[in-house]
């Protein structure tokens, strides 16, 4: 089993000769003005989680997009900081985008294009010439950021997700010997479905440049070889799961994210968090029996207006859960400057204003509905304190609240509801599933997660939490850095 530490010593002992370099959109560290005083953090996820320690250990490089405020008022010359600023290990060096640039490649090109094309949620995505020509600009400015610091060297390259889908060949063509993963945190939709991206050749051009691709799950690789099949002249070999491409292999592998699992549940589980569930309830005026909890970015893939009317029939269906639920989502803003997501809040709060008026009494709504960002360790007493997670996504890669659910959530109760279209359905098998655009079924799941027999529950959740124990972040980004080390 994989742990912090015996990731750790892989990377001492295997990496120790080579220059590991990390790009993602998202930066590890972002430094911000607070009044005059100049602060940083370091924004919850899971990428962050699962890097983070190996770049402190082998002294590597993160490269990824500038967006504090104060972030450029802390670099040198090179654009570069030493982090964790604390505790300087690595380099992290900084890119930057003027507003147009961020509008066209990141709000535009990334997520009005290829998120809702690769999520099946049927929102349209918008293709706009403009946007792509910013969203070839920002991938030449990462591959060159890279280049400039590998020269021709050998090095290992660990590309984030669908912001960066051209980098690959850039780098490969400039720098055959760099050896290049790319990870693809969302979901890889059929071809029928891809086909669509009047600049889909450039990106699967572009993907294949790497050596290695990683998704969540089979599926989406599957997806992914078919989709080369429909489009490019390439040879794709399912047995050994290769495509090959202009004479050069990339391995297509499904790789599960994870979480700290040790972690989560540790600090779960200590005295801090259960002084902190009383404080929460009180906050929040909770006396009801039963609490559930849901945690997700605001975003249409979550199916979080789907969750709400589930909850509305629930409560219709079963009234003898009236006063004795409480349903409170988390719901941190996301996106806001696309009208999707702008409409999106506006019908969440109406229909949470529709069904607290249907159905509250003097002392008790339904639903509570906290539209803003909780650090991971407030999360903590919220999972802690619920009998039933509820995770609706209607489409998503994996789905990490999921995960993280089943390590934080009590043994004495707490049970997982979860989407059968989430990647981490595939892993948790023993969660109650169901599907998310069905509310009769999410109506029944929640009943059943509720009123399930204590024996059945409880082995329920310890297989989840075995498997997510093993299973865990360092698993993961040993798996991958082992596969990479042997493409050397
Ligand atoms: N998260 C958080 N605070 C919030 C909302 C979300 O820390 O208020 C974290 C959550 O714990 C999880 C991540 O953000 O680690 C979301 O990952 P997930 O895979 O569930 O969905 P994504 O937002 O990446 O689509």
């Amino acid at each position: 089993m994989w742990i912090k530490e015996s990731l750790k010593e892989l990377i001492k002992d295997k990496l120790k000769d080579y220059t590991f370099v990390v790009a993602s959109n998202r930066e590890p560290y972002i430094h911000k003005f607070n009044r005059e005083k100049i602060t940083y953090f370091r924004p919850a996820s899971g990428v962050v989680t699962a890097l983070d320690p190996v770049l402190q250990a082998c002294n590597g490089l993160w490269v990824a997009h500038g967006s504090g405020d104060a972030d450029k008022k802390v670099v040198d010359a090179n654009d570069c900081i030493q982090v964790p600023p604390d505790d300087p290990k690595y380099t992290l060096k900084r890119i930057w985008m003027n507003k147009a640039e961020e509008a066209g490649y990141y709000y535009g090109f990334s997520n009005e294009a290829l998120w809702p094309l690769c999520h099946i949620v049927y929102t349209k995505p918008k293709f706009s010439a403009e946007d792509w020509k910013y969203y070839q600009l920002i991938n030449e400015r990462f591959a060159n950021a890279i280049l400039a610091e590998i020269g021709n060297k050998e090095a290992f390259i660990f590309l984030q997700d669908y912001h960066l889908t051209l980098v690959p060949k850039l780098i490969k063509q400039a720098n055959p010997k760099a050896k290049i993963a790319l990870f693809w945190h969302i979901p890889w939709p059929n071809p029928e479905v891809f086909r669509i991206c009047p600049w889909k050749n450039e990106i699967l051009e572009g993907l294949l440049g790497a050596d290695l691709l990683g998704f969540h799950i089979h599926y989406h690789a599957d997806n992914f070889m078919e989709t080369i099949n429909h489009n490019l002249e390439a040879k794709v070999n399912k047995v050994t799961s290769t495509v090959t491409y202009q004479g050069t292999e990339t391995i297509v592998r499904p790789y599960p994210i994870s979480i700290d699992y040790e972690k989560i549940f540790k600090e779960a589980s200590s005295q801090a968090v259960a002084s902190d569930i009383d404080k929460v309830k009180e906050e929040l005026g909770i006396t009801s029996e039963l609490i559930g909890v849901g945690t997700d970015r605001i975003d249409y893939t979550k199916g979080i207006t789907e969750k709400f009317e589930a909850i509305n029939l629930f409560l219709e269906k079963y009234p003898e859960f009236q006063g004795r639920l409480v349903y409170i989502q988390i719901g941190s803003l996301s996106r806001i400057h696309l009208e999707t997501y702008k409409k999106l809040n506006d019908d969440i709060n109406s229909l949470v204003e529709r069904i607290n008026w249907k159905y509250s009494s003097d002392n008790w709504s339904p639903i509570i509905f906290i539209r803003k960002y909780f650090t991971p360790q407030q999360l903590l007493a919220i999972y802690r304190m619920a009998n039933i997670c509820l995770v609706s996504s209607l489409h998503d890669g994996l789905n990490l609240v999921a995960k993280e659910f089943v390590a934080a959530s009590s043994e004495d109760k707490g049970m997982l509801v979860l989407s059968k279209f989430t990647g981490a359905a595939h892993e948790l098998t023993d969660a109650v599933t169901f599907n998310p655009y069905n509310p009769e079924e999410c109506a029944k799941a929640i009943k059943q997660a509720l009123t399930m027999p204590e024996k059945e529950r409880k082995s329920r959740m310890e297989k989840m939490k075995a498997n997510v124990a093993e299973n865990n972040i360092y698993h993961w980004s040993a798996e991958i850095i082992q596969a990479l080390l042997r493409l050397s």
